[in-house]
């Protein structure tokens, strides 16, 4: 059997015409981590990334490397990185050990990697991304701070990576870590997208953001046939002839210890507790549709883990199930080359969805069963035909063995968000305006406001958050247009007010909300009495404003290329989910009365990286 041939090896630069006009570039990487070795060389990979003439730093048109050194206050210079991957210097290419040392080299890993993650969102989203900040470049410190650590901060509009000695007395950078820097990538990126999946909300929210990071992370290692073919020929000799491998190394629990537990056991035990142990727990946690509901995995980083790993075992199933369908009846062995492209075609088809579904999940509230409804849905359209490797199918399956069924109760059993309420009203809105205009948005809401249609509810503020048109292409070449908007919902009630519009609060919480109230109508009845020209203090209106809880609802619409509605995700902001969220944020202790919420997304973001200097800001929920 012939085994397929890789990738011819890049001999000669581009000519300064070929490269003015690429729109990608190659750049080297380590593929893994440093840890990951062959032959002593640390396993490399070559990656695309948008071309551009960087400036030093690398400084680009959306990442700027500083190299500044916070915690013992040392520049460690402007970078200038190589024209193109022939200039790079050998070692790099090699994955000489001594790379671990050059910050040059450090800077580009750095550098390449962010710039790869942002460029598959936006493949995947078929738009332009922009940061959750105003500034176009998000900052990069590849050496940012002696500690064991990494994080993303939008105080600093930016990532952080740590430093650390580890056990073996060298020095550990988490920059040189593929999964870490794509994984505070994405937190980047996730949070652009949609705003308020970091504040808190309900158990799976809060694990989402960590699990959402993991997958990216996993699914972008995997997504290099180079690291996927290292795990799958293992200890044997690497002579050309024995790259096959057998029937049953492909059976999924095989796979799963070679290729998801083999990457856990080969990175470098030293960074377990900077990234956790997703890709330990997404092999070694037994589907159990019970664990969900137990307190240990209600914490949200425990809760993460099994987002992982429903994804990570729907992952190793296709794959298996693919691999082994690909060969022919009898066939006992099975080239390594092949099945290792395969399990990186199936990785990067994933992440593509996942990255895709973000668009269709609702704004606030987050369940992972939206999580899966809106993946589901998203693939659907670009990918509508999955009978090659039937994601889909494996996603639904590894889901629902831990418990988590999609959100959408579509008779069919496909899990897709169901259609539109019939009866939308399009008459007085502009098509061409839709397309990027918010108010056109809104007035298309305000339109169809009737609680059949789109319920948007009275007293409550409504405000579109972003209006995005999007291109996707299909694997195929299918391209699918639409554009989605984005619009929430927020209100503060007093304790009456919540009971008139149907929502239970937690009865501590109400008692607490009621003395302020009941304080505010004394003052409001003592104004009455005095007559009008007595103004009411405005003390009491910021009392009562502060001591409740903003309740957050919302919506996304999706509308096709005629300016139709196709689907439409809502959260109402007096609905069900308000009851599970309140209980939630009260039992974790994040309802104190008096509390803004800025205080909670502050909690938030450093409980999840110890962001223990950050100074809390005003975020968007206190300017309405
Ligand atoms: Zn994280």
């Amino acid at each position: 059997m012939k085994v397929p041939s890789a990738d011819p090896p890049i001999t000669r630069a581009l000519s300064k015409e070929e490269a003015a006009r690429a729109p990608m570039r190659k750049m080297t990487v380590i593929a893994q981590d440093p840890g990951v070795r062959r032959d002593n060389k640390i396993v490399m990979s070559t990656i695309d990334v948008p071309a551009e003439d960087l400036r030093n730093g690398p400084m680009g048109y959306r990442v700027q490397v500083v190299d500044f050194d916070a915690t013992r206050r040392v520049f460690h210079g402007s970078h200038h990185l190589p024209a193109s991957v022939v200039k790079e210097p050998k070692s790099w290419r090699d994955g000489e050990p001594r790379i671990q040392r050059d910050f040059r080299f450090h800077a580009q890993n750095t550098y390449a990697l962010v710039m790869k993650t942002l460029a598959r969102f936006e493949f995947a989203l078929g738009r332009r991304v922009p940061w959750s900040f105003r500034t176009h470049q998000l900052k990069v410190a590849p050496h940012g701070m002696a500690d064991a650590n990494a994080f993303y901060s939008p105080e600093v509009e930016g990532l952080v990576f740590g430093y650390f000695d580890g056990a073996s007395g060298e020095k550990v950078f988490t920059c040189l870590s593929h999964d870490i820097v794509v994984h505070e990538t994405t937190h980047a990126l996730l949070d652009a997208l949609r705003e308020r999946f970091m504040d808190p909300s309900t158990a799976d929210q809060a694990a989402f953001h960590e699990g959402f990071a993991d997958v990216v992370a996993l699914l972008s290692v995997f997504a290099q046939s180079e690291v996927v073919e290292h795990l799958l020929v293992g200890k044997r000799r690497q002579r050309a002839k024995e790259l096959f491998i057998t029937r049953r190394e492909l059976e999924p629990q095989a796979l799963e210890k070679s290729a998801l537990f083999g990457l856990a056991e080969q990175m470098g035990a030293e960074l377990e507790g900077v990234r956790g142990q997703p890709l330990r727990q997404s092999a070694t946690l037994t589907a159990n549709p019970k664990l969900k509901d137990t307190d240990e995995f209600k914490e949200p980083h425990r809760r993460g883990e099994l987002f992982v790993a429903a994804v990570m075992q729907g992952f190793i199933n296709a794959w298996s199930h693919y691999a082994l369908g690909a060969g022919l009846r009898g066939q006992k062995r099975f080239p390594v080359r092949r099945v290792a492209q395969d399990g990186a075609d199936i990785a990067d088809l994933l992440a593509t969805m996942w990255i895709r579904a973000v668009d269709y999940m609702p704004p606030v509230h987050l369940e992972f069963g939206d999580a899966l409804s809106a993946a589901l849905t998203a693939d659907f359209e670009v990918r509508p035909d999955d009978r090659r490797y039937e994601l889909r199918k494996h996603m639904r399956d590894s889901f629902e063995a831990f418990g988590f069924r999609p959100a959408s109760d579509r008779p069919d059993g496909t899990g897709l968000w169901r259609q539109p309420p019939p009866g939308l009203k399009y008459d007085r809105v502009r098509f061409e305006s839709l397309k990027t205009e918010k108010d056109e948005v809104f007035r298309f809401i305000w339109d169809n406001r009737e609680p059949e249609l789109l319920n948007l509810r009275d007293g409550a503020y409504t405000e579109v958050l972003s209006v995005q048109p999007v291109t996707r292409v299909g694997v195929d070449g299918f391209v699918v247009r639409e554009t989605v908007a984005q619009y929430y919902q927020v209100a503060r009630l007093t304790p009456d007010e919540m009971r008139d519009v149907g929502i239970q609060a937690p009865r501590e919480y109400l008692r607490s909300l009621g003395e302020t109230a009941k304080a505010f109508a004394k003052g409001a009845v003592a104004d009455g009495d005095e007559g009008e020209d007595t103004p009411a203090p405005p003390a009491d209106v910021d009392a009562i404003e502060a001591k409740t809880t903003p309740l957050y609802g919302g919506g996304v619409l999706i509308f096709d290329e005629y300016g139709r509605v196709k689907y439409f995700v809502e959260n109402d902001v007096f609905g069900r989910k308000q009851n599970a969220r309140l209980a939630y944020l009260w039992k974790e202790g994040l309802l104190e009365p008096g509390e803004k919420s800025a205080r909670l997304h502050a909690t938030r973001l450093s409980t999840l990286h110890r962001l223990r200097a950050l100074r809390p800001v005003t975020s968007r929920a206190q300017r309405w």
